[in-house]
């Protein structure tokens, strides 16, 4: 029999994003309901890894503790071919990340998850419902109604917001009529996940092995655990690769025989996908829902725990009758580029290793170890914001805010709390609209005034206003930046480019010094700008010749579009913003992803 139930919102999928974004919704007073098909967690291993920022995100729901306890640190990720040469590394992994944590965790996907299903347990505000599957969602002018199979009933909840985080098959983005754009990666790979009994024996960096023979992947996982992953070669079907003798014969040249059990073994198509829309009305995509990446750059798991944190703040505004909907439109401007990018780095990670033509893998070689001495070591691309909800145009507006720690190992998301935060370099009046201020004589940030004061003079503003998701909304003064906030959240749009901004901050004409580091090396060039309300002219001359320039400006950010022949023709998608002096940005070089741009001004 129906029952009717009402909530603030719905959220689809008790995985890892919706368990988040509930927990997230929860802390701001909103009323969640959270359905899964399944009776518990998905017990098995998925992820491998997550990033200090994902850490972050887990510290603001109160779960870093019981997450990092299962964690541990590889303090490399190399890409080697079959003879052992590195063609790309990944350095200092175990090194503390902007978000205040080790920059990459290795992880046991189901402890983390377990962690999150005991928070959804533990919160009054929360109602959590299991064995619920999603069969049919009607949309309106005030909200949606889904209806659930739960067992041999039925049952229709009303919100005024669905939230589909139910994963790659999203039933929500099928009944919402949501196309997902398809990247075109797909590949076999058969997974090996195996418990350690003896570590000793075991590789204590991470692997990639981009042998054409088998392109093979082996990674440290949360504690006790390790992982293998072989590429299936054409003509080789499930059913064989998961057969015992098939995989003893892969791991025989691992040595570990009584060194590991393996605990499961999956064959798994890695797919690079994007949602057209991740807001239908009142339904909203997040996480795998919204986007699929191969797992090359362990960054799935973390775009979904990004999406959450985004998406939490926002929908409690809107609920809250703090903003209006159209708050909620930010949320995929703001996210899909980051993923795009992300995924970007995952394709040509994944091209580089899934290589089978032995003479193509060979020519790869040649090209990546010399590129690898020119360009240094790699980075994943940093997560900034580029349009939404940001003062666009003020210094670092869209960049994130690190978590400084103080000597005694204190963090200052700890110390400063949930929601919005204004640090100023002075005394400053009382935070309003849900904002915490603080000056750098409060003693409370005494350990990280140091931190905090050098930021704000590296760009030369007197104050920062940091988002409930830690990145920066905008900086300047204390009231222009009190203001702006309310503005760009009360008001049905962001704030134009320009307002609140000094005009001397503004000047972005002059000449370049810029190098963008590319996996194929440092490509130097010098870059003329000479802009005209939201236009821009000018040159950029480096080793290939001298090209003619324009675009797009956007307070201090520039974006064109630039034809390269070498090292083979395409258009590279370009964005820099220019902060005083310094111009920082990137080259997106189409599905081989985005390389940084940094220089400076000489004239
Ligand atoms: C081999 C492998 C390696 C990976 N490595 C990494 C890595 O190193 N780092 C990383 O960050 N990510 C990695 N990932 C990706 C990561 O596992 C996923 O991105 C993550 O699980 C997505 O979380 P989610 O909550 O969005 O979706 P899911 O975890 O898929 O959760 C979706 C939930 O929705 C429920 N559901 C589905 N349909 C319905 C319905 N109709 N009604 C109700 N409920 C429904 C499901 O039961 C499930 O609980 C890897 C994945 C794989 C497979």
């Amino acid at each position: 029999m129906a029952q009717d139930r009402t909530c603030d919102v719905l959220i689809v999928g008790a995985g890892p994003t919706g368990s988040a974004l509930a927990l997230f919704l929860a802390q701001q007073g909103v009323r969640v309901l959270i359905a899964d098909k399944a009776a518990d967690i998905y017990p098995l291993p998925r992820a491998a890894h997550i990033d200090h920022e994902t850490v972050r995100i887990f510290q603001a729901l109160g779960l870093a503790a019981p997450i990092m306890a299962s964690c541990r640190q590889a303090p490399r990720y190399d890409f080697v071919n079959a003879r052992g040469d590195v063609l790309l590394r990944f350095d200092g992994a175990d090194r503390i990340g902007a978000g205040g944590w080790p920059a990459a965790n290795m992880i046991h996907q189901p402890s983390i998850e377990r962690a999150l299903r005991d928070a959804l347990h533990a919160n009054p505000a929360i109602t959590l419902r299991t064995g619920w599957t999603l069969q049919a969602l009607a949309m309106d002018d005030d909200g949606a109604t889904a209806r659930f199979a739960d067992g041999a009933d039925e049952t229709t909840v009303r919100a005024r917001f669905v939230v589909g985080a139910d994963g790659t098959r999203s039933a929500t983005r099928a009944l919402a009529g949501i196309a997902l754009d398809d990247l075109c990666f797909d590949e076999p790979w058969l997974v090996i996940d195996a418990i350690v009994h003896d570590a000793a024996r075991l590789p204590t960096i991470n692997l990639q092995i981009c042998d054409p023979a088998r392109p093979t992947t082996c990674v440290l996982m949360g504690s006790g655990r390790h992982r293998w992953e072989f590429m299936l070669r054409p003509g080789e079907t499930p059913e064989q690769a998961t057969d015992p003798a098939f995989v003893a014969a892969l791991l025989a040249p691992w040595n570990v025989e009584g060194a590991v059990e393996v605990e499961r073994l999956a064959v798994y198509r890695f797919n690079a996908r994007v949602a057209h829309r991740w807001r239908a009305g009142p339904v909203l995509l997040a996480g795998d829902a919204a986007h699929q990446m191969p797992p090359f750059a362990g960054q799935g798991m973390c775009s979904g725990l990004r999406d959450a944190a985004n998406l939490g703040w926002k929908l409690a505004a809107v609920v809250a009758g703090d903003a209006p909907a159209t708050l909620l439109d930010t949320y995929q401007a703001e996210r899909e580029p980051h993923v795009r990018q992300i995924i970007a780095l995952a394709m040509m990670m994944g091209r580089t290793v899934c290589e089978l033509d032995p003479e193509i893998a060979a020519a790869r070689d040649v090209q990546m170890i010399a590129a690898r001495a020119q360009a240094g070591e790699m980075r994943p691309p940093a997560a900034a914001l580029a349009n939404g909800h940001l003062l666009a145009g003020s210094a670092a507006a869209g960049d994130y805010f690190p978590q400084f720690l103080g000597a005694a190992g204190e963090r200052l998301d700890d110390v400063l709390g949930a929601g919005a935060w204004l640090l100023a370099d002075a005394p400053i009046p009382t935070g309003e609209g849900g904002v915490r201020a603080a000056d750098l004589s409060h003693p409370a940030l005494a350990p990280f005034a140091a931190a905090i004061a050098e930021w704000l003079r590296t760009r030369d503003v007197p104050a920062v206003l940091v988002r409930p998701d830690r990145y920066v909304f905008g900086t300047g003064t204390p009231s222009d930046l009190q203001a702006a906030y309310r503005f760009a959240t009360a008001a049905q749009s962001p704030v134009p480019d320009g307002a609140f901004i000094r005009e001397s901050e503004m000047s972005i004409d002059g000449t370049y010094d810029v190098v963008v580091k590319s996996p194929m090396g440092e490509r130097k060039s010098v870059l003329t700008v000479q802009s005209a309300g939201d236009r821009f002219t000018g040159t950029n001359a480096g080793d290939a010749g001298s090209f003619d320039v324009s675009g797009a400006v956007s307070g201090n950010t520039l974006t064109w579009q630039q034809k390269i022949t070498t090292p083979m023709p395409m258009t590279l998608d370009m964005t820099a913003t220019i902060e005083g002096d310094t111009i920082t940005g990137s080259a997106k070089a189409g599905a081989f992803g985005s390389f940084p741009l940094s220089g400076q001004r000489t004239g």
